[in-house]
């Protein structure tokens, strides 16, 4: 008999009461005794459900007040030393790591391996961790008192920790590995003292790209643990890819394994198959994806269980999740307005859980009639959504896909050079404009058919005609219209392509209480009617300047979406780049002749193993110059990246071949000019000037002084002046001071060169 077991539950609540709970705390709207007592009774809401889903095994202690990596710091007491002043109050402190306080600077905070979560990064500073507050200890403590549940306390593994943390140098990081071992090793006794059957220890980083030499240590490091705790089955957890060293790893002294067969399943599989599995450890099966929305394929995953029988015997088998189901929504069951048959084919976490269940049914008993009616139920589903119009129809079989613009860079930019005659250093901004608290309230009676459309549309020309003024005024070279109709960039173009649905909640944590809600591509993507040429085109009747078009880029859209499973990515991210090129196109015939095509989410998509990265990034490059290629030479294709680190995907973005890039670099500038440099980068860029993230105004010598050191390693004919990111969530009166010093600081430049 197989068992059930999940990894995590997500923490936002059906209706986000967490992140509500969470904001009334901090708003002050509740007292700390209120707060953690509301936030119990949801801590306990969540186990309940899982206990009532009928899972064999449920983790605990994988809730947490913000963010798990945050508590793993704070268990071990490595806590930065800006925080540990002036209070003693714990939950303070807590916050005040997460989000900063009076003076003092949050930690800083970054993606969760390859996921859109965010986890505040571990600053160790020669710090020795030890075990302050064992709260996998206390959260299996209430599960069990309360409900009776003998729970599995889920940690961050010790070489995940570390390696998520910053603070330290490569040469330090044998040394304190080994010095988590004595804390781990005191928290999992204690686990043992309380009668903890079964601990899992997450460690995603071992199926990151790692050396033989850290796997060597890892195993020790487990050695070590294992002897502290000799009678609690540890469960070592591996998840988002295959594992590396699958020879290695499966010698640990742990009880059992858990892998991912879903994102990790190719090369999992054929190691479990070539290398076979240890007869006294439990394999847990990561079979339902923990990443994507659709309903599981029972069929499909009854083959996969009955092939992974043959190696290891039904009872060292545990069903679960293929990672934390964190990752996607609370439940499907309050989504109303989705198409019935799309609706059908989804699952969110709550139905993930059932899967598991029927699963194990239909995998014990393979001949039951309760067996044979859930796999016909769920055939039935797959089938409806596989046959429904959105996926067949009009499937886009473009083997004519235009990637390459007419003539070379070199030639273009001489060609534009003479159309635009534009100043040397030309000065523009990112695309969008602040967004007021008037206009957000007018988009939100528009949505509820309080506003008409006409009034929203008057609205929307007003902010675009006051904001083009003040372009103008500001003396900048080539305006925008300022995105005053969009929220998001991605939705903005999925509520207007085929292919897209909308959930009502389904929303996932994004970082701390901030949850995000991922368009659903369900089908095929298609253009339907020109989304941005209005806009722009009435920018452009106000003034003698350019105006930039502004675009989301295929990558970005499929990387911030939940994307059907059924065909591989790099389809989708075809089919859209397929309908981005005609609203392109579409601008172009309407005379708008610059148009930027953002892609700030290209880094996001890059598998875990480097070994893999140059697939990734070469689809997607193509994908970009599907988007972008097939226009006249005197078009000018922009691009915008920003959010991460781009010194070593450099190739890639020249590969773009967009003619002007405005990148990020206010985080790393240094580093970033002479990456460029090395690259030889010989196309339009414009590194952000100035750092959009903070209302400080930037000084004119600030900026000159950046673009100094720029031009010392990249040519002049080929530098753009602009700020780091959109101005989106700014304030109108340092935007414009900003943006003046902005102008005037490349003028003084203009005059110099
Ligand atoms: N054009 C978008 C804006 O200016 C770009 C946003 C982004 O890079 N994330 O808001
Ligand atoms: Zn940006």
């Amino acid at each position: 008999m197989a068992k059930t077991s999940n990894l995590g539950y997500p923490r936002i609540g059906e209706q986000r009461e967490w992140k509500k709970t969470i904001e009334a705390f901090w708003n002050g709207n509740l007292d700390k005794e209120q707060f953690l007592q509301k936030i119990k009774e949801i801590r306990l809401q969540h186990l309940r459900k899982q206990q009532q889903a009928g899972l064999d095994v449920i983790p605990v202690g994988d809730f947490s007040l913000y963010d798990h990596v945050l508590d793993t710091s704070v268990t071990f007491g490595l806590i930065p030393e800006r925080f540990t002043g002036n209070h003693t109050d714990s939950l303070t402190t807590y916050y005040e790591i997460a989000r900063g306080g009076k003076n003092l600077v949050a930690s800083e905070m970054t993606k969760w391996y390859n996921t859109n979560y965010h986890y505040i990064v571990p600053e160790l500073e020669g710090q020795t961790p030890r075990l302050v507050e064992n709260r996998a200890l206390a959260l299996y403590l209430e599960a069990k008192e309360e409900l009776g549940i003998d729970g599995k306390p889920v940690i961050l593994g010790p070489f995940s920790f570390l390696k998520l943390s910053k603070g330290y140098e490569a040469e330090q990081f044998a040394d304190i590995l080994s010095s988590l071992i004595a804390p781990y090793g005191q928290l999992l006794g204690e686990l043992q003292e309380a009668g903890v059957k079964w601990v899992q220890l997450d460690e995603p980083s071992l199926v990151t790209t790692i050396t033989k030499e850290e796997i060597g240590l890892v195993k020790s490091v487990y050695k070590q643990l294992r002897s502290q705790a000799p009678d609690l089955s540890i469960f070592l957890q591996t998840y988002f890819d295959s594992v590396s060293f699958y020879e290695e790893v499966v010698t640990f002294p742990v009880n059992g394994i858990g892998l991912d067969f879903v994102a990790g399943y190719e090369e999992n599989i054929k190691q479990l198959q070539n290398h076979s599995f240890p007869k006294d450890k439990v394999l847990g099966v990561g079979i339902i994806d923990g990443r994507n929305i659709w309903k599981a394929d029972y069929k499909q995953i009854v083959n996969i269980v009955n092939e992974i029988k043959e190696i290891v015997p039904s009872h060292h088998i545990w069903l679960q999740p293929s990672c934390s189901l964190l990752h996607v929504p609370v439940t499907i069951k309050n989504e109303e307005k989705l198409d019935p048959t799309l609706k059908a084919g989804l699952a969110f976490a709550d139905e993930k859980l059932q899967e598991l269940q029927d699963l194990k049914e239909i995998i014990d008993h393979p001949d039951s009639e309760h067996s044979q009616q859930l796999l016909k139920v769920n055939e039935a589903a797959l089938k409806a959504l596989a046959q429904s119009s959105w996926r067949t129809e009009h499937e886009q079989t473009n083997d004519n896909r235009i990637t390459d613009r007419a003539v070379p860079f070199a030639k273009r930019y001489a060609l534009q050079a003479e159309k635009w005659k534009l100043p040397v250093l030309p000065t523009t901004t990112i695309g969008s404009f602040p967004q007021t608290a008037e206009l957000r309230k007018a988009r939100k009676s528009w949505r509820l058919g309080e506003l008409s459309n006409e009034e929203y549309e008057a609205l929307i020309k007003e902010k675009i005609q006051y904001w083009v003024n003040i372009q103008e005024e500001i003396g900048l070279d080539v305006l925008v219209h300022g995105e005053f109709e969009r929220t998001d960039m991605v939705e903005f173009f999925g509520e207007k392509l085929a292919g897209f649905a909308f959930t009502t909640n389904g929303w996932v944590q994004s970082y701390g209480s901030r949850c995000v809600k991922p368009p659903v591509i369900y089908g095929n993507v298609e253009f339907i009617e020109p989304m941005t040429v209005k806009e722009t085109v009435y920018a452009q009747s106000l003034t003698d300047r350019p105006v930039k078009g502004m675009l989301t880029g295929p990558v970005t859209i499929l990387n911030w979406s939940f994307v059907r499973n059924d065909l591989p990515r790099k389809e989708v991210a075809f089919q859209i780049a397929d309908a981005l090129i005609q609203e392109v196109q579409a601008l172009e015939a309407a005379g708008i002749e610059m148009i930027q095509v953002d892609e700030p989410a290209l880094r996001e998509g890059l598998p875990l193993k480097k070994e893999n990265w140059d697939d990734y990034l070469q689809w997607a490059v193509t994908a970009f110059r599907i988007a972008t290629a097939a226009v006249a030479n005197t078009t000018q294709i922009h691009t915008h990246m920003c959010y991460s680190e781009f010194g070593d995907i450099l190739p890639a973005i020249h590969a773009l071949d967009a003619d002007v890039i405005s990148i990020e670099t206010s985080r790393s500038h240094g580093e970033l000019i002479q990456d460029f440099e090395h690259v030889g980068f010989d196309k339009g860029i414009g590194l952000g000037v100035y750092d959009i993230h903070s209302p400080r105004v930037p000084s004119q010598e600030e900026i000159e002084q950046v673009i100094h050191r720029a031009l010392s390693v990249l040519p002049a004919n080929l530098f753009w002046v602009n700020p780091d990111c959109g101005l989106k969530t700014r304030g109108e009166a340092e935007t414009v001071a900003a943006l003046k010093n902005m102008v005037q600081a490349a003028n003084k430049y203009r005059c110099l060169t």
